[in-house]
């Protein structure tokens, strides 16, 4: 049996300046503290959502990954 696909989420919190984007765009991925955005869940299922507001943070701030290879979806990789 093949294990589901899980994708880790990464915000950089040195670039992140709370613009809340993240938060309105993928419900419950993503919550604002004092330092700026952070995931909810480092893992979790596949979420288009996800790659919404990874691709719409105005500085690039979040990455997400998968889980088990490490490999980059967002940013595609060049
Ligand atoms: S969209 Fe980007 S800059 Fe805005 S809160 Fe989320 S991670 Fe931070």
């Amino acid at each position: 049996m093949t294990e589901a696909p899980r994708w880790k989420l990464v915000v950089d919190q040195r670039v992140c300046h709370s613009s809340g984007v993240c938060v309105a765009m993928a419900d419950g991925r993503f919550e604002l503290t004092a330092t700026g955005s952070r995931p909810v869940s480092d893992e979790i299922p596949p979420d288009e959502d996800v790659i919404d507001a990874a691709e719409c943070c105005p500085v690039q701030a979040i990455r997400v990954l998968d889980a088990a290879t490490g490999a980059a979806i967002v940013p595609e990789p060049l």
